[in-house]
This record gives structure tokens, C-alpha cells and sequence, in this order.
């Protein structure tokens, strides 16, 4: 990407690797929520509008982890920005995304790809 805006005060542009990670290249990264546990991508450059063709891939990445997570036609995504607005982002949502924090364990990072490990 040519222009990457960071804010320093946004914790999407912070990408803090606590949660599994499981993909990410120069247009987005794609990890677990902290807040819902489910997979989220989000785009590098802090501000709403990519262009087309990377909203197109970066979807399509979110799929593909939401296919490793939950298997195939389970759950949809989700482009709703709630908690922050400014910054392009979109989670993957199960049936089950909104008790699973309350019943499983989180997700820890522990590199990009490779199996989904949880916090002991
Ligand atoms: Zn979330
Ligand atoms: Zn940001």
C-alpha cells in the first residue's frame, strides 16, 4: 500500500499481538477479537475507506479464517465498526459468538498461521 496512516491512539493500529493470529500481509491482519474472541481483520492503514479491491481481499481473508475456525457455512461477516468507528475493520460471527467469551478460553498468539492455541 502506498499511504499507511497509523493513529497512536488507536488500538487497531497498535495490532498487539495477544490473541491467535492467523494470517496477515501488507493491505490487513487477521486475528481473534479481543473483546468477542472471534476472528476480526483489520485493515493496516488507520481511516473507513479502502479501495474496493482491498475490501474484496481483505473479506475474503476473514472468510477464510472463519472456514479454519468454524468450518464451512458457519457464521457470516460482520461489517458493523462498533467499538471503533475510524478504523476499517470486520469480524466473522458464529451462531454462538456472543456466550463464547463467557465460556471458552481466549486464544493466544503464538505467530502468525498454524494451530489456534489457548490461554492455559
Ligand atoms: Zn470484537
Ligand atoms: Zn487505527
Amino acid at each position: 500500500m502506498e499511504n499507511v496512516l497509523v493513529d497512536e491512539h488507536c488500538e487497531l493500529c497498535e495490532a498487539a499481538r495477544f490473541t491467535h493470529w492467523y494470517y496477515e500481509d501488507e493491505v490487513c491482519w487477521v486475528a481473534d477479537c479481543e473483546a468477542c474472541s472471534t476472528p476480526m481483520v483489520v485493515w493496516r492503514s488507520h481511516g473507513t475507506a479502502p479501495k474496493s479491491d482491498e475490501v474484496e481481499w481483505m473479506l475474503a481473508r476473514l472468510a477464510d479464517a472463519g472456514i479454519y475456525r468454524f468450518g464451512h457455512d458457519v457464521g457470516s461477516i460482520d461489517r458493523v465498526m462498533r467499538q471503533v468507528p475510524d478504523h476499517f475493520h470486520a469480524h466473522f460471527r458464529d451462531p454462538k459468538w456472543l456466550s463464547r467469551r463467557w465460556v471458552e478460553a481466549p486464544s493466544k498468539y503464538s505467530g502468525v498461521g498454524g494451530e489456534r492455541q489457548l490461554l492455559a
